[in-house]
């Protein structure tokens, strides 16, 4: 049957940000739900997916590639899918509109401060990219100049005027990125105004956000997604918990009041400074950070010193290595909650812990990222059988873990 839904966004069919413009809400939470059933039906129940009541103007996160187009003239937007073309886009139904507004008056603003774009064709230029982080909580703002030199003539004059345009901005920061590839932010960073980091709230406790420190997008849902796996977890004021890929140490610091102890690993220096600082925010004498991979520090632990009772874990996309994994079943806590951003990763992931001793018990789906295909898990793991562990889990089809 063919499909009367116009979809809501103009950029649709060039932008790619969104994959399911062309379905209403509630027909993109079913297809949802259906995936997760596909793909990790076998392993247990899974709910419906929690979904928005508002699902526009979620992110938290807005970001925007600056650059001339074939005209030459001076555009800002989002890459094209798989290429370097820009979209321009003015305003986006999913983005912050404060920090839309912002991104369209500095590129307003560019030729009155003789502020050049970066140009990839001839190498001549200067700015590449805004980045703008939005405490939506406290109402913080950071923007993020990405550029390729620190040298910046007018940098007073520009800044007072976007922050009297702006008052709602609490800091600038220019990062310094002048490499090629992928990576939006470079290494380097100096504080242009403010404060180089914004502060928001989740679940009762405040958190700082340094740039470079994942931080997920949707609030709104995100206390949805920690709620729910702190549920999973049934603390009971007596465990030791280990909060894997921790980033700014937001799931362990949300589970802190219910735990003995939390112990938070994560490979970002900068998400560590972080999770470090929130901690003393929040007044919290009983969580600590280590800068490290996840795979090492499970390795660690398997081989002596601390026994987590319970672990979560939230890696990234390509979900956790082969060494964390079978880390983890030497480990052998007794609850294990695996958040997850990619229910494929999650599946396969699954497939190893279900074979070494454990068994998911609950399966939720929250949609983190509407008119996306992206889709967020929360699945929760009981041990079962010790005595089957100790025994180091050699699977006979390790194949699928060898991809990476
Ligand atoms: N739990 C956090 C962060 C999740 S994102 C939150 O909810 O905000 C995944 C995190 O894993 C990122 O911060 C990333 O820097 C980190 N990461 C990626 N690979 C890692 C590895 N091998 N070891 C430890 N952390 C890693």
């Amino acid at each position: 049957m063919e499909s009367t839904f116009t979809p809501p966004c103009p950029y649709f069919k060039k932008c790619g940000g969104c994959q399911l413009q062309h379905l209403p809400y509630a027909e993109q939470l079913r297809r949802k739900t259906g995936r997760c059933i596909a793909l990790l039906g076998d392993f247990g129940h899974v709910e419906p997916i929690w979904g928005m009541d508002e699902p526009t103007r979620y992110r938290n996160k807005v970001h925007a590639a600056f650059a001339l187009d074939n005209r030459r003239k001076l555009v800002s937007g989002i890459y094209q899918p798989g290429s370097h073309a820009i979209v321009p886009v003015d305003d986006c139904m999913i983005e912050d509109a404060a920090s839309d507004a912002v991104i369209r008056d500095i590129r307003a603003m560019l030729p009155e401060f003789k502020i050049k774009v970066f140009d990839e064709r001839s190498g001549t230029g200067w700015l590449r990219h805004v980045l703008i982080r939005r405490g939506f909580a406290t109402g913080q703002m950071l923007v993020v100049l990405v550029a390729v030199s620190p040298i910046f003539p007018l940098q007073k004059p520009f800044v007072k005027k976007l922050t009297e345009l702006h008052p709602e901005i609490t800091g600038i920061v220019l990062n310094l990125n002048d490499r090629f590839g992928p990576v939006v932010l470079g290494t380097r960073e100096k504080l242009l105004f403010g404060t180089p980091y914004i502060e928001d709230e989740l679940c009762g406790k405040r958190f700082r956000i340094s740039p470079r420190s994942f931080y997920q997008i949707n609030p709104v849902q995100t206390e949805k997604l920690y709620r729910c796996a702190v549920d999973f977890a049934a603390l009971t004021g007596k465990e030791t918990v280990l909060d894997a890929y921790c980033g700014i140490g937001t799931i362990g610091i949300t589970a802190s009041d219910k735990a003995r102890q939390v112990i938070g690993v994560e490979l970002n220096r900068d998400a560590v400074h972080d999770a470090i600082a929130n901690a003393r925010l929040n007044g919290l004498k009983n969580c600590w950070f280590t800068a490290g991979d996840a795979g090492e520090y499970m390795e660690q632990t398997a081989r002596g010193g601390l026994r987590p009772e319970v672990v979560f874990l939230d890696p990234p996309r390509a979900g956790c290595d082969e060494r964390f994994l079978r880390s983890l079943l030497k480990c052998a806590p007794e609850r294990v909650v695996y958040v997850s951003c990619d229910p494929r990763t999650l599946a396969r992931d699954l497939k190893l812990l279900t074979a070494g001793g454990y068994r998911a018990e609950k399966i939720q789906p929250v949609d983190m990222f509407p008119w996306t295909e992206h889709v967020e898990t929360v699945c929760c793991l009981y041990h079962q059988k010790k005595d089957f562990i100790s025994v180091p889990y050699e699977p006979k089809d390790a194949s699928y873990l060898k991809q990476r």
